[in-house]
């Protein structure tokens, strides 16, 4: 059909080294820069996304269109859906599996409990049932998130601090997600690799983050709501700019090593691993006010207000030595240049002028 043939065309590398990748989540933030870095060096991309309504759809319609210059068909599904799941896997064989789909944020979880666990765990599930039947079995690199560290206050956090403390219902069904990709893992032999987000932001981003809705708060005068701790500290994130975290994917698909199980019937090498994609260095929620003020030439009107216990965690800070190590891991882009680059996304993309341009 027309449709298969979209599909197999866009999963095709441009030459057989190439890795044939289906990316989950693909019309998302992340998904659509890592799929677009993947298809300009040569590996086949395969896309698929249910396009929810969590956040601006035309937004993800847009990346869509960005991806479709760049070659990248998306296949619009959820992956709860295990048939069409099946029929991809029955179509294309894929090396790798770059999981990007879930349900994002702290706070809509209090609201929408359910969307969590039916897209980051039981729709985890289905993908790795999936795979893990899957003749070869593909590499799978999904993501994790710096959430996991919770309650945890010693910082910055490396791979074996605990996380046993979620304070957010998403951050439980990431922890969830490890203990899945684990137990896959152990039983299938099936190559799993956890990458743990702190907090990604740049060009086509998610208008429910806070560098976000800051930023088009800020140019229509609208008042900020900055979150303070009880001992008047300044909430911090270890912002990280989108290529940077592109890089730790594209790394940790070219380390992971396929099971060379026959059927998920073997035990091939059985690869498991989790890292941190972080940046090192927190900044505190007002100094990234302050940076987008110069760059807006705008006063933001803030109010300093106390953390509810909204699931959101105080602080965030990465240990990346052991990425640095294994994947080579090295974030290049601090927060000022990486939110100009924002800016400059977001004022053309909002005023329709670059819209139609891609990045
Ligand atoms: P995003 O919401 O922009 O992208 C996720 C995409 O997945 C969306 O386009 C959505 O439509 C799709 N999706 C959701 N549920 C689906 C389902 N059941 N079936 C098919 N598609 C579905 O978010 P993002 O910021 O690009 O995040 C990508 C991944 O990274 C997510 O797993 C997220 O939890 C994780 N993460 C992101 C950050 C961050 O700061 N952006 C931090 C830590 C972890």
């Amino acid at each position: 059909s027309q449709w298969e043939k979209k599909v197999i065309k866009s999963a095709r590398p441009k030459s057989r080294a190439g890795f044939t990748v289906l990316v989950t989540g693909a019309a998302g933030f992340v998904g659509t820069h890592v799929s677009v870095a993947l298809k300009r060096r040569g590996d086949g991309v395969l896309g698929l996304d249910n396009f929810n309504h969590y956040y601006d759809v035309n937004l993800k319609r847009d990346r869509q269109k960005v991806l479709e210059r760049s070659g990248v068909f998306v296949v619009e599904g959820d992956i709860n859906d295990i048939k069409l799941l099946q029929k991809l896997f029955d179509v294309v064989y894929f090396t790798h599996v770059m999981h990007l789909a879930a349900q994002a944020g702290v706070r809509y979880a209090m609201q929408n409990p359910k969307s969590y666990v039916n897209s980051n765990i039981a729709g985890f599930v289905n993908l790795l049932e999936v795979c893990k039947s899957a003749d070869p079995q593909p590499a799978i690199v999904w993501a994790s998130s710096s959430s996991v560290y919770g309650l945890n206050k010693r910082v910055p956090f490396s791979e074996k601090d605990r996380t046993d403390q979620p304070a957010s219902l998403y951050a439980a069904t990431k922890k969830a997600g490890e203990a899945l990709a684990h137990s896959y893992n152990h039983i299938y032999g099936l190559s799993i690799t956890g990458l743990r987000f702190f907090t990604v932001y740049g060009p086509w981003g998610r208008p429910d983050m806070a560098y976000f809705f800051f930023t088009k708060n800020i140019l229509k005068g609208k008042e900020i709501g900055v979150y303070e701790t009880a001992d008047g500290k300044s909430v911090a994130r270890d912002f990280t700019y989108v290529d940077d975290i592109v890089k730790g994917c594209l790394a940790a698909l070219d380390t992971a090593k396929n099971s060379t199980g026959s059927g998920g019937k073997k035990r091939g090498p059985a690869q498991f691993r989790v890292f941190n994609l972080g940046n090192t260095s927190p900044v505190p929620v007002s100094k990234l006010v302050s940076i987008l003020e110069k760059l807006l030439k705008v006063k933001a009107k803030k109010k300093v207000l106390p953390l509810p216990r909204n699931g959101d965690v105080e602080f965030t800070h990465a240990n990346i030595s052991s990425a640095q190590r294994e994947l080579g891991y090295m974030p290049t882009t601090d927060l000022e240049m990486g939110l100009k680059k924002f800016v400059r996304w977001y004022t053309g993309y909002y005023s329709g002028s670059t819209k139609k341009k891609s990045w």
